[in-house]
């Protein structure tokens, strides 16, 4: 499917959280920039785009910078990311590990109405983007970069999410003016995350825009993924026994019997 027929399936008025990756299109004489502006055009004055710029700036990471919310660029968060980052109409949060960039109705809403220090977690972006009625656009990505199921682990309440993405990185992370004390919901590991793609078009709130990503309800995603957290505790953690974030994950789930009482459900 074409960019413009992919716009054209979004909602007018609509709050869209988009994660994209640019690559498999740049030969359809599409700029990012032009791709936005299509996008922001089709949103209308009444929408709201939001895309991530997350820059995971902990605190123990290795030689980290300070976060600056003017200057840090994003990392691994795509071209898209980048050019509506820099875009003068366009806002983003001071949150030093997962700030997000965005523009329109709720643009002020969602980047300094949310608190800075909450990660994917409760008073974050995320959330406030959900409560909106937002929808997901995953532009050539599957649900492996759809950062609003992290905050789904965090609304499920499972007793993991206080656990650090690597115990190594912090609890704290770093900001030009110092310090800062993150709110204790870490999102981790997202590679399991994959396995709903089929699932959530299945689930029929999602819709698959031909191979070229997917169109997504926020608040049923993450009701249904509440619902099954719910019967199968580590059904967001992947198998790979050499991931430090899901196996300490799956301990602690063992550890509370979360495991076992599934087991003989
Ligand atoms: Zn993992």
């Amino acid at each position: 499917m074409k960019i413009p027929e992919i716009i054209s399936r979004i909602p007018k008025g609509a709050v869209l959280v988009m994660h994209a990756s640019f690559k498999a299109c740049k030969d359809e004489g599409i700029s990012p920039e032009e791709m936005l502006q299509m996008l922001m055009a089709q949103l209308g004055e009444e929408g709201t785009l939001m895309l991530p710029t997350f820059t995971y700036n902990y605190a123990d990471i290795w030689a980290v910078k300070p976060y600056h919310t003017q200057e840090t660029p994003g990392i691994e968060n795509g071209i898209l990311s980048e050019t509506f980052r820099q875009m003068p109409v366009v806002l983003r949060s001071g949150n030093p590990t997962y700030s997000v960039a965005a523009w329109g109705k709720y643009a002020e809403l969602l980047t300094k109405g949310s608190d800075d220090n909450a990660g994917l977690g409760h008073k974050s972006s995320y959330e406030n983007a959900n409560k909106l009625g937002a929808k997901i656009l995953l532009f050539h990505v599957g649900n492996n970069r759809n950062s609003m199921l992290h905050y789904a682990e965090v609304a499920s309440n499972i007793p993991y999410n206080d656990i650090p993405f690597r115990e190594c990185w912090g609890r704290e992370a770093l900001t030009i003016a110092g310090r800062m004390k993150l709110n204790g919901e870490f999102p981790a590991c997202s590679e399991e995350f994959s396995k709903f793609d089929d699932i959530f078009v299945k689930e029929g709130f999602a819709e698959k825009l031909g191979n070229s990503g997917f169109l997504i309800d926020s608040s049923s995603m993450v009701e249904y993924i509440c619902k099954e957290i719910s019967v199968t505790a580590d059904i967001m953690l992947c198998k790979d026994f050499t991931c430090e974030p899901c196996t300490v994950r799956r301990q602690r789930l063992a550890q509370k019997g979360f495991l076992a009482k599934m087991r003989y459900r």
